[in-house]
């Protein structure tokens, strides 16, 4: 049986990405390897956002190579976002490498390695003429997803409901690399959740660059894309027409998941309707990933978000009417070209003002053909780096203040698995902090209520007060 190892870079979309390979390629009659050095098939799935991830899948797939010596018929693969932008650049600096294939292309590995081995074959051995790149596809065709399924253990799961991103952030390389925004059919979704919560997994988070624009396009050409589908939309009728909100609505209805995450959603996109649905949804978490990027309208216009500051506060004071213990998170870019002390500024007033749970901080890294490259990256590394440090450290102060404000309190966990010492168990609160419990008998993927009783880093600690 051959032997597949695979290795993953990036962000939750490539996490799911790399199991619908590990599924597809082991419905193929691939086996999992343990190690490299076990494998017939090396893939790794990697990320473009910024070059330290592109830099970091170079060198391991360097590191990598040195198995053809001994082996030459081992087959090396980069696939996902690097593949699709450094194409050129992956056959010439890494001659080993076989295979390239971009995230469109993800449901045509099964053929294009079925390929590669017929090459072989024929042959008799094989030579660098028998490398494959697979880079051409406008969007990955998700109503098309060749058999087999492979999900990572536990209780959370991953369900993808569209790819690609139709927004133009200007640092951003996403939409190069994942081509145009297309949605999954709505019945397949459903019958996903469906798959997995008799499966015995508990929590499901919806994926997509940008979930609020679900339902623009989906395969068969249907959608709300331009403004006369936006007036349907008006008239609620998930049957015909389907945006993100009604989608959540629909979850709701017609399956059992006991909890609803999604990420990401573009501020722009996020509106009365997604908070109305949130509310009204009792499977929806009270948590929201809404990634703001910085505080100062001048970057903002300049980064292309399509919204100011305030009109980004404005939209959380609405959520917060209609889901009131909501947790924010969000993602802040530092060292955009031309940020100044003030812009910098402006961004901590807003993470204060807005007091979000948790934040993800990136040092700004340009991205070759994006519009932002074409500028000067004018700010210092180390300033980079300090305006990095400040905003963690005010993160941190503010997860403390939201950890002090729940001492006391009784909250329900849904326990994902054992903790780090005996009889400890490690759960999650819907607005997604992290508790630890002690208990004498497995919960795993039980809900359970606790009284918080105290907190250490960014882990919340707790008393059982009953089990259901
Ligand atoms: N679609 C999501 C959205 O609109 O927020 C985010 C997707 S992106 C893969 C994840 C995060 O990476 C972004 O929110 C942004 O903060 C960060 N990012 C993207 N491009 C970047 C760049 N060139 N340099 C630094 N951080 C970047
Ligand atoms: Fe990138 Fe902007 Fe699309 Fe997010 S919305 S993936 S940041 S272009």
């Amino acid at each position: 049986m051959r032997k597949l190892w695979l290795s993953s870079y990036g962000c939750q979309m490539n996490e799911r990405d790399s199991e619908e390979v590990l599924g597809m390629l082991t419905a193929q009659g691939y086996e999992m390897a343990s190690e490299p050095e076990a494998a017939d098939v090396i893939l790794l799935n990697t990320c473009s956002v910024r070059q330290h991830a592109e830099e970091r899948a170079f060198g391991k797939m360097g590191e990598l190579s040195a198995l053809k010596k001994e082996r030459p018929k081992l087959i090396l693969g980069i696939i996902g976002c690097m593949a699709k932008l450094q194409q050129d650049a992956i056959f010439k600096r890494l001659p080993t490498v076989d295979l390239v294939a971009g995230p469109a292309e993800l449901y045509d590995l099964p053929y294009l390695l079925a390929e590669i081995q017929e090459q072989r074959q024929s042959m008799n051995g094989g030579s660098v003429n028998d490398r494959v790149m697979a880079v051409g596809r406008p969007f990955r065709p998700l109503h098309q997803r060749p058999p087999g399924d492979y999900r990572t253990p536990g209780v959370t799961a991953f369900v993808t409901i569209m790819e690609g991103c139709d927004k133009a952030c200007t640092y951003c390389i996403v939409p190069r690399t994942r081509g145009q925004e297309i949605s999954r059919p709505a019945q397949d979704i459903i019958e996903e959740i469906d798959r997995l919560v008799a499966a015995g997994y508990r929590e499901m988070t919806l994926l997509g660059q940008n979930v609020n624009s679900y339902g623009k396009r989906f395969p068969d050409g249907t959608g709300y894309k331009g403004p006369l589908g936006r007036l349907r939309l008006l008239e609620e009728d998930p049957e015909t027409l389907l945006d993100f909100p009604q989608l959540l609505r629909l979850i709701q209805r017609r399956t059992s998941v006991p909890r609803v995450r999604f990420t990401t959603s573009h501020p722009f996109d996020a509106t009365e309707r997604l908070f109305a649905a949130m509310r009204d949804c009792p499977s929806v978490c009270e948590s929201l990933h809404l990634p703001v990027q910085s505080g100062s309208d001048r970057i903002l216009r300049a980064m292309r978000r399509g919204y100011t500051a305030h009109a980004y506060l404005k939209k959380i004071e609405q959520l917060r009417r209609d889901v009131p213990d909501i947790s924010l998170s969000t993602d802040i870019i530092v060292g955009f070209p031309g940020e100044t002390d003030q812009d910098f500024d402006a961004t901590i007033r807003l993470m204060r003002d807005v007091g979000y749970d948790n934040a993800y901080v990136f040092k700004y890294s340009p991205r070759p053909g994006t519009d932002a490259a074409a500028r000067d990256d004018d700010v210092p590394h180390d300033v980079k780096e300090h305006r990095n440090q400040t905003l963690l450290a005010l993160q941190q102060d503010m997860l403390q203040r939201k950890q002090r404000s729940l001492l006391g309190t009784t909250t329900e966990l849904l326990i994902e698995g054992p903790g780090k010492r005996p009889q400890q168990w490690f759960g999650r609160t819907r607005g997604y902090l992290g508790a630890i419990i002690d208990h004498h008998e497995p919960l795993t993927g039980r809900f359970i209520h606790a009284r918080i009783t105290r907190y250490a880093g960014s882990t919340l600690f707790g008393e059982r007060t009953d089990v259901s």
